[in-house]
């Protein structure tokens, strides 16, 4: 996040790192994956409490992925709760109709640095090769049809909970994902103005 610079920190992110790293987390992590299910619960708050240790998390952050369940936005409160730290918390949703969701999971190609492309709709120049170092384009191994429909029924059965939670609380966004990104883009920035009455910001998507 750029404009407010503070991190992003994406869950995903970070269990695909600890499995290129084969350490205990990551090889469980790669089982939940494949299967389209959640990592358990103290494993990634566990894992969050420690990247929000480091110095960049000062001004706030962007939890990306993260909470997925109610035990996840339960602990996230009280974590902050007990640390002082100033809301608001925001919870940023960006809505995407089920159909357009498969078209953007399974044409989406990654590159090992992390450059994302999409064969539908922002394809690499050479069929397969990142356009800005050359390596070859993979697609994530919980990008098929069928771990699609699993990661949904995940959705709906663990986050959507979340959403109602947050509404609850006053702290919830939702955005429209079918706009060009600019614009979406534009729609977060208008959606967090109205909570950035306070100093720190900290959103979650
Ligand atoms: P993502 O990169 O956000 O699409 O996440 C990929 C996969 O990582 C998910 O399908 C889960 O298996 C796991 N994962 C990511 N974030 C979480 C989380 N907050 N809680 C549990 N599992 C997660």
């Amino acid at each position: 996040m750029d404009t407010f610079k503070v991190p992003q920190i994406s869950t995903g992110d970070i269990l695909r790192e600890q499995r290129r790293r084969h350490t205990e987390l990551g090889r469980l992590a790669d089982e939940c994956m494949q299967r389209g299910d959640l990592v358990p619960d103290n494993l990634v708050n566990r894992m969050i409490a420690e990247r929000l240790q480091d110095s960049d998390c000062g001004l706030g952050y962007v939890l990306d992925g993260f909470p997925r369940t109610l035990a996840q936005a339960n602990w996230l409160d009280a974590t902050l709760a007990e640390g002082k730290i100033t809301l608001p918390v925001v919870a940023i949703q960006i809505q995407v109709s089920h159909d357009e969701l498969l078209r953007r999971i399974t044409g989406r190609r990654v590159c090992p640095r992390g450059h994302i492309y999409n064969v539908y709709t922002k394809p690499s120049t050479v069929f397969g090769i990142c356009d800005l170092d050359g390596d070859p384009l993979e697609q994530r191994n919980d990008d098929s049809e069928s771990v699609f429909e699993q990661r949904m029924k995940t959705f709906h059965e663990q986050t959507a909970p979340v959403i109602d939670h947050y509404c609850r609380l006053g702290r919830f966004c939702e955005v429209d994902g079918a706009s060009p990104v600019t614009v979406v883009t534009e729609a977060i920035h208008f959606g967090l103005q109205r909570f950035r009455n306070e100093s720190q910001v900290h959103g979650s998507i």
